[in-house]
């Protein structure tokens, strides 16, 4: 599944392929793609003869403005990938494949497409009247960016003082950091040197520290690599990202660990495959 690193790569390649893109017509091919109320009806007329301009990302969220030609606010248009949802853009026509879900034409031919083989993808239209987490619930339960000042030690020290539940789980809630899934924060506990099955309220301020600067750290470095090869993830123009050559611990069970040589751990923790080292990660 994509995750933030992946999902900033999409970001990316969207603003800067579709900044100015007037959608001239939309078509949806998968009902189930479409979120918001009112169904593909109320989404396509709203979203319709507008122009996409910047995006933004909240957590695994990727939010376009819409705009008038005079630049006036016609809301959002706010999509999650979920496990296999992919932008492409299309210069020539070519026909949509079985796994098209929604197709944004300009009135050139041009397109931005997007494919989605799980089709749990999601895409919701929000008014310039209403507020994206009024129209988009998730949004409203998500944790603070990691990026942002609001994500630190002594945050994370006072959310999870009563939590019982491995850390590992806790990193996996969206409700206590935005963006992070299972390859990030077995990497990240790892460079943390911290055991994923701890107690998160056994963490002391010092490891809640080494965590957050973990954390920063790896996200950066696979947002400059373009995000992952795992998974289906690709970015617009079809290249998928690199940092999966550089993992420590994930998808990397029984093999030596690259720092001790120790055997890498494999278990599941809350129905995920975790990897950790148990030298490197007490
Ligand atoms: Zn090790």
């Amino acid at each position: 599944m994509p995750e933030l690193p992946e999902v900033e790569t999409v970001r990316k390649g969207l603003e800067k392929l579709t900044n100015n893109f007037y959608i001239e017509s939309i078509e949806v091919l998968k009902e189930r793609s479409i979120a918001s109320v009112g169904g593909s009806e109320n989404f396509i007329n709203n979203i319709k003869k507008s122009y996409l301009c910047t995006w933004e990302r909240r957590g695994k969220y990727l939010i376009g403005s819409l705009h008038t030609k005079e630049k006036h606010s016609k809301g959002f248009l706010v999509v999650h990938l979920r496990m296999t949802g992919q932008f492409k853009l299309i210069e020539k026509q070519i026909p949509p494949c079985n796994h098209t879900r929604v197709r944004f034409i300009e009135k050139n031919g041009k397109e931005l497409r997007f494919i989605d083989i799980r089709n749990f993808g999601q895409m919701w239209y929000v008014p310039a009247t209403k507020t994206i987490p009024e129209i988009v619930s998730g949004i409203k339960r998500l944790g603070p960016e990691p990026f942002s000042s609001d994500f630190n030690s002594v945050y994370l020290k006072e959310y999870l003082k009563n939590k019982t539940r491995s850390i590992k789980s806790a990193l996996l809630d969206q409700g206590t950091v935005a963006g992070v899934g299972n390859i990030y924060a077995d990497e990240t506990l790892f460079d943390a040197g911290i055991n994923p099955k701890t107690k998160s309220r056994d963490l002391k301020i010092s490891d809640l520290k080494k965590l957050c600067n973990s954390l920063i750290k790896i996200l950066n470095i696979s947002i400059g690599e373009g995000g992952t090869t795992f998974s289906d993830f690709r970015d617009l123009e079809g290249i998928n990202g690199n940092y999966g050559g550089q993992a420590w611990v994930y998808r990397r069970g029984g093999k030596n660990c690259r720092k001790c040589g120790e055997k890498i751990l494999r278990e599941k923790i809350c129905g995920r495959s975790t990897h950790w080292c148990p030298i490197c990660q007490k």
